[in-house]
This record gives structure tokens, C-alpha cells and sequence, in this order.
């Protein structure tokens, strides 16, 4: 192999995450309580400039155990792939010690959200093992309000995961989530960290 290619990488929660959760409860019984505590995450993710405005917690769903936590890392990392999503179901499975949150003998695990996935992160749950996936809202607001673009989402995504086995829980604290969207977009400085626009497609000749 060419001596100079990169062979690693990593990926760290800001510390500010630790403080953030220092008063959260190791269980989160409700759906309330589990959308609460990502959009509290959201809403300091953008402030401390460690991401977007997105959060993610990996939980189970009986017992409402946290199982991790994670926020969009882009602009930290410089990863365009760190998002909340990835880097809480990463984490969980890193702490799981295995690729399935759905091994058998296991809880069954949720991924929590603050808003419905973009295409990336649809594909991320879906081969995460986890059963449910529950997010405070879904529809236009992130894209009109952010600038941020979700990608080339089906418009079967809801049918695609429940034929997986994988529940969708949608409209919890939804108003609460728009507002942490609607005040990152405000912002003088924000940074949308996506997909260029329209692209072309060139054929060699
Ligand atoms: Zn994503």
C-alpha cells in the first residue's frame, strides 16, 4: 500500500455533551422524556459550534436506558458522515460490543431523534439492528428552516422500515424540535455543510 493513505479515524463526543446529560436520568420512561433530551442536545450542538442542530440517543424501549448519545459532529470531526445519528448508533455499538443492536437475548433498542432522518442516516438505522426509530417530526420545516438538504428520502420511508420490522413513532415535542431548527437558521453564521446543489453527470464519450 502507498505509505501516505490514511489507515484510521476516530470520533470523540465534545465534552460539553457529558455536562449537558449531568442532570438527565439514566432511564427516560416516556417518549417525552427521550425527545426532550434531544432537543436540548440539538439546541447546544449548533451554539457550541461542534455541529448542526440534530441529536441523537440510542435508548431502550422498555426500560428507557440510555444507551448513548450522540450529536452531529461535522464540523468538529470534519467528518461529513459524523451525523448524530451515526455517531449515537456507533456508540452504542461500540458499547454493545457488536454491529447488531437487534442481537437476539438483547433489548430491544430505539433510535431518538430530533428530526426525521436524511437519506444517509435512513440507511444508518435501517442497518443498525435497532427496532424502533422515534423523532419528534418529520416533513418540510428542517430544509426550509436550515438550508439543510435530507437527500433523495423515498416516499414510502415509513412502509420501508416497518417492512424491516422497525417501528416509526413521529410528532412528539414537534414544536419544540421546529423552534431549535428555526433558531439555528436565523443565525447570522450558519454553516450548511451538505450536498452542492445541483451536480451533472458526465459520460466519457
Ligand atoms: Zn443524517
Amino acid at each position: 500500500m502507498p505509505a501516505a493513505l490514511p489507515t484510521h479515524f476516530a470520533v470523540q463526543l465534545p465534552d460539553w455533551v457529558t455536562s449537558e446529560l449531568s442532570d438527565v436520568p439514566d432511564t427516560l420512561p416516556t417518549d417525552e422524556d427521550r425527545v426532550r433530551v434531544v432537543n436540548r442536545l440539538a439546541a447546544r450542538n449548533y451554539q457550541e459550534g461542534t455541529g448542526g442542530p440534530f441529536a441523537a440517543l440510542v435508548v431502550e424501549t422498555e426500560t428507557g436506558r440510555l444507551r448513548s448519545a450522540g450529536v452531529n459532529l461535522v464540523l468538529a470531526s470534519g467528518l461529513s458522515s459524523t451525523h448524530a445519528e451515526v455517531v449515537a448508533l456507533s456508540l452504542a455499538q461500540a458499547g454493545h460490543g457488536t454491529w447488531d443492536l437487534g442481537a437476539p437475548g438483547g433489548p430491544a433498542l430505539e433510535l431518538v431523534v430530533n428530526w426525521r432522518t436524511c437519506v444517509m442516516c435512513y440507511g444508518a438505522a435501517m442497518w443498525s439492528g435497532v427496532r424502533r426509530l422515534l423523532i419528534a417530526g418529520h416533513g418540510p420545516e428542517v430544509e426550509d428552516l436550515t438550508g439543510f438538504d435530507e437527500g433523495p428520502m423515498r416516499d414510502d420511508w415509513i412502509e420501508q422500515f416497518d417492512q424491516r420490522g422497525i417501528e416509526i413513532v413521529t410528532d412528539v415535542l414537534r414544536a419544540e424540535a421546529v423552534e431549535v431548527l428555526r433558531a439555528y437558521g436565523e443565525r447570522p453564521d450558519v454553516v450548511v455543510y451538505n450536498a452542492r446543489g445541483r451536480g451533472s453527470i458526465h459520460t466519457s464519450a
